[in-house]
């Protein structure tokens, strides 16, 4: 094993030990955890300003917002009603990872809350190795995209449990090919669960809706 292979394994196990933390005391507060993860621009900020819009008054929704340099994501959740919204600067770094996360956590005021958001960096490769204690990853490909990116991503959409395709308002205005885009990831990973929606027309999200406020309920069971 090469010295960088190794740097890189003790800094995933010593990851994996803080992310395992994390989702053993979000459990204990019966929060339902997502990481959503894309390419930039897929949309991930979008769907979470709409499910705050939709489900802020009956569920406590609490987001962590990564970025790479800014704090625009944040701040557009805010402005969309989030209440309890903790920015993630990473200053370079391409993923999040659980000790950032974690860091975040310990600002914000979990008490009661249902659901927690976490707003991965826009990139579809180091993210899928860094669990963050999160109960599923939620991965979202738009229309705007190739519908090869589950087989040019094999390992994010392997780790992930819910694919969402986004901008369907788009479809037939380029070459992407619905069909395609699903078969392609039911092919590196037979049990994903679909969405398929608009966040700027609507379409499509009362389903996602529903599928999170039943996620929320089955955990206080
Ligand atoms: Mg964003
Ligand atoms: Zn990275």
């Amino acid at each position: 094993m090469t010295e960088r292979v190794s740097i890189e394994k003790k800094v995933l196990s010593e990851n994996d030990q803080l992310a395992s933390a994390i989702r053993a005391d979000l459990a204990k507060r019966k929060i339902f955890a997502i990481n959503l993860v894309s390419s930039p621009g897929s949309g991930k900020t979008s769907l979470i300003e709409k499910t705050i819009g939709a489900l802020g008054k009956e569920l406590k929704i609490a987001v962590v917002a990564g970025d790479v340099q800014t704090e625009n994501d944040a701040n557009r959740i805010i402005k969309a009603g989030g209440k309890l919204v903790r920015p993630i600067v990473t200053g370079g770094a391409c993923h999040l990872d659980a000790k950032m996360v974690g860091k975040a956590l310990e600002q914000i005021e979990l008490d009661n809350v249902d659901l927690l958001i976490i707003e991965n960096v826009g990139n579809l490769v180091c993210p899928a190795s860094y669990d963050l204690g999160e109960a599923m990853k939620v991965v979202i490909m738009s229309t705007t995209e190739g519908d090869d990116k589950p087989l040019k991503y094999p390992a994010m959409y392997r780790r992930s449990s819910v694919a969402i395709i986004n901008k369907i308002d788009l479809l037939g205005t380029s070459d992407f090919d619905l069909t395609a885009a699903r078969g392609n990831a039911s092919k590196i990973n037979g049990d994903l669960k679909f969405f398929e929606m608009s966040t700027r027309s609507g379409t499509g999200l009362e389903a996602w809706y529903g599928w999170l406020r039943e996620s929320v309920s089955n955990l206080k069971k």
